[in-house]
């Protein structure tokens, strides 16, 4: 799952992931033998199914797959390593909170991004009253930043979340 790595470089959806080539990078792992990409339509049905008739990374699909680290982006997607979690004092579900993060920018999937949020108390969050992150995310990410701007979805009235899946 999440073969696509949220789709976008940027939060802003600026910058696309070459989807094709981040299926072939995830299939390329000799550990891996099933993926799960999701589509919403033919086109991109087509282009995932058109991958399994070639599974090697052209050199351009390779560029494309490091383009993200040339613009200086860090990506939307986390890897759910948990390394955070022990850094963090006030027990914050950071890898949950940053999966939300990747579905409300990514997917701009707001159920998703809600379902993801269920089981996290936000009522309080302790990153709001929290001075100083000691974080210090495997990927680099601003984890204080992401969690605050993902944690708005509290706000927003459950009947506006409406699933399209
Ligand atoms: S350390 Fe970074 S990449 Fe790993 S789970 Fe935490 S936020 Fe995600
Ligand atoms: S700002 Fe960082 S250290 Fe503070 S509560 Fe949030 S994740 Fe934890």
């Amino acid at each position: 799952m999440k073969t696509q790595a949220g789709v976008y470089w940027d939060k802003e959806r600026q910058k696309p992931i070459n989807m094709k080539a981040a299926l072939k990078w995830a299939l390329g792992n000799e550990n891996v033998h099933t993926a799960i990409p999701g589509f919403t339509t033919f086109d991109q049905l087509e282009l995932d199914l058109s991958v399994m008739g070639d599974l090697a990374l052209t050199v351009d699909e390779r560029k494309d797959l490091e383009q993200g680290e040339d613009m200086g982006y860090r990506g939307l997607f986390c890897d759910q390593c948990s390394v955070c979690m022990a850094q963090c004092g006030r027990g914050v579900d950071i890898p949950t909170m940053l999966r939300s993060y990747m579905y409300v920018y990514g997917y701009r999937n707001l159920a998703a991004a809600r379902e993801a949020l269920d089981g996290v108390e936000l009522g309080r969050l302790a990153c709001e009253s929290c001075d100083r992150c000691t974080v210090n995310c495997t990927m680099g990410f601003d984890v204080r930043g992401r969690v605050r701007d993902v944690a708005r979805i509290r706000h927003v009235p459950e009947e506006f979340v409406v699933d399209h899946r």
